[in-house]
């Protein structure tokens, strides 16, 4: 059995971005602290169980009391758009950069190249679902790192939604000039986004 320190570290490795060494001084960080200040994360860290709810239209983790988050339920929003990314934290800079109206999708991750199983990695059946619902939008926007990953989850997640998309008439683009190769949503600055969301290419059109 790993004793305190290792058993703490090993989570922290975990984390996205984390190497060894960043996860043993975050370890000792905690040890030189106090107990109420480890106290004081422990409960946070067990309010995101029972505090934070997932939105079960766009899958964006969020604390409103109702059961759609503060965006699926803004009648301001332009529900004929919707922008599928994804993780949170792409979603979020694409809010900060306040050059989108429409609604979202959260993806919940990416597959991994020549991936058999999909489905396991991203909701990709609950996104079906979404465009078959009442509220079926007009287009779709992907916007999804431009590393291969990025590109290939969304070339799986195109073609396995391509049917309905045909069926509604539902056109699809992609993040235009200004992102280059290996750009991450989430790292992008305020106007590269916006610039990416004005100059958005019809998939098909390239
Ligand atoms: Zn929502």
């Amino acid at each position: 059995m790993k004793n305190p320190l290792e058993a703490l570290t090993s989570l922290f490795r975990e984390f996205p971005g984390i190497g060894p060494r960043q996860a043993e001084r975050f370890t000792y960080h905690l040890l030189s602290g106090t107990n109420a200040s480890r106290e004081q994360l422990a409960k946070e860290i067990l309010n995101l169980g029972s505090k934070v709810s997932l939105c079960p239209s766009c899958f964006k983790f969020h604390t409103e009391s109702s059961n759609l988050c503060s965006i699926c339920k803004n009648p301001n929003r332009d529900k004929n758009i919707l922008l599928v990314v994804a993780k949170d934290t792409d979603l979020s800079s694409v809010e900060k950069s306040h050059a989108y109206n429409g609604l979202y999708f959260v993806l919940g991750g990416t597959i991994p190249l020549l991936e058999k199983k999909p489905e396991d990695h991203v909701r990709m059946q609950e996104l079906k679902s979404r465009l078959v619902g009442k509220d079926s939008p007009k287009e779709i926007i992907f916007a999804m790192n431009t590393t291969s990953e990025g590109e290939y989850t969304r070339e799986v997640v195109e073609l396995y939604i391509q049917a309905v998309l045909k069926e509604k008439n539902i056109k699809t683009s992609i993040l235009g000039r200004g992102l280059s190769t290996g750009t991450e949503i989430e790292y992008s600055d305020s106007e590269t986004l916006k610039s990416a969301l004005i100059h958005r290419t019809q998939v098909g059109e390239q």
